[in-house]
């Protein structure tokens, strides 16, 4: 698949590269694809429990090699724009690691005495009194920052409350709407093109949803790929007001074949191997044979699969 003007990648996580129990066909060689080729390239995702060195660790369970410095989380894009408005600021955080660490990297220091901001990410400790003191200090001027507006994530037993349900809880006691950083905010990818040093003329973002991953990506005026392996169905597109620039089946469309590695990628889909004609049998069990080891459960993945994201 040619894609000459493609320089940079930006790539949503869930739905694209990892399902909830493994890592879908072609993830882990468009990976070592880039990696070889030194494209830049960034794993974009709302989720903002986990740090990137977590999300790392859990990709490598999966059979994908994606280094920390190439996972851009909503927390670290928040952190980013934070640092930004109010160098060495002080927040009050409503969240977990993935938020605490990054907002303390960016130089923040967190307080209950009068913050520059309240930041609210994705938890499933919530407490009755965290929330009671995020709503006074807002109430009393601090600034209201959200990661992302997820409403609920998924887990094996039903829906979760996320972080968007938190903050209308928040905006229902105190009146303020929140700052909200993560995907369809084109501030998320703004960053990540920072970050990688990266321009939207040439870089390419490829995702599972319309309303989030395109949008977004149409907004901050990158090349958007919309990919059949998660969220979306094709009919799903024409819903829209807007179109995707391309839309495959799933990123193992965007792997380049070469002799000396086709008998590696033919073994690793499975059934599909043989020559492009067959790629659109895309059963599940057809990748399940070396990529299943991982375990990452589907509530660790807050914007897989899930509505809104
Ligand atoms: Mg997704």
């Amino acid at each position: 698949m040619e894609l000459p003007q493609i320089e940079c990648w930006l790539t949503d996580m869930d739905g694209v590269l990892v399902s909830e129990q493994q890592a879908l066909p072609g993830a882990k060689e468009l990976i070592q694809q880039w990696t070889e080729a030194d494209v830049p390239f960034l794993v974009l995702t709302n989720n903002s429990i986990y740090t990137a060195r977590d999300l790392s660790a859990r990709l490598r369970s999966k059979g994908l090699n994606v280094p920390e410095d190439r996972i851009w989380t909503s927390a670290l894009a928040t952190a980013d724009f934070l640092a930004g408005q109010v160098p060495g600021g002080s927040t009050f955080v409503v969240g977990e690691v993935g938020l605490t660490t990054a907002l303390h990297e960016a130089g923040f220091i967190m307080t209950e005495e009068d913050p520059d901001f309240v930041v609210v990410g994705e938890t499933h400790n919530y407490s009755f009194e965290a929330i009671t003191k995020a709503i006074r200090l807002i109430s009393g001027g601090a600034r209201f920052i959200a990661t992302n507006p997820d409403a609920t994530g998924p887990s094996p037993e039903g829906i979760l409350p996320a972080t968007g349900a938190i903050t209308s809880l928040i905006t229902k006691a105190t009146g303020a709407e929140p700052y909200v950083i993560g995907k369809p905010n084109p501030m998320m990818f703004r960053s990540a093109l920072n970050k990688i040093g990266a321009h939207s003329s040439n870089t390419a973002m490829i995702g599972d949803r319309m309303d989030t991953d395109i949008l977004a990506g149409m907004e901050a005026g990158l090349h958007t790929i919309l990919v059949m392996s998660g969220i979306t169905s094709p009919t799903d597109i024409s819903k829209h007001p807007y179109r995707p620039d391309r839309v495959l089946k799933g990123v193992y469309e965007l792997v380049e074949r070469r002799a000396d590695d086709a008998v590696e990628v033919g073994r690793d889909e499975g059934s599909r191997a043989g020559g492009s004609s067959g790629r659109d049998s895309h059963s599940e069990d057809s990748s399940a044979g070396d990529s299943s080891t991982g375990d990452l459960s589907a509530g660790d993945s807050p914007t897989a699969g899930h509505s809104p994201a």
